[in-house]
């Protein structure tokens, strides 16, 4: 089975505000993922450094230009780790 970073409940379209699944009634975090995941239109928009698992960090790129709405080839998300 293939594993991938971006299909997650964090990045799904059927992700309520309470982090319940709007599929499956029930509570999930963002290490989940299933047969339903849609794929969230927004995913896209943020991507950037606020979004980045290496802001202000010692790990980032560019430490100097790291902003929120920046983004450099070296981003990595946040969500995806936890
Ligand atoms: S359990 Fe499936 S449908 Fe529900 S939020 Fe997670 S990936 Fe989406
Ligand atoms: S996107 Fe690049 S510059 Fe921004 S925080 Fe991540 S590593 Fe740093």
């Amino acid at each position: 089975m293939a594993i991938r970073l971006g299909n997650s409940c964090e990045n799904c379209e059927n992700l309520m505000t309470n982090n319940t699944c709007k599929v499956h009634g029930v509570k999930v975090s963002s290490s989940y993922t299933c047969d339903s995941f849609e794929m969230k239109a927004v995913l896209k928009d943020d991507r950037n450094c606020v979004t980045c698992l290496r802001y202000e960090t010692n790990e980032c790129a560019n430490p100097q230009k790291a902003a929120p709405g920046m983004l450099c080839s070296q981003w990595a998300p946040q969500n995806a780790m936890a």
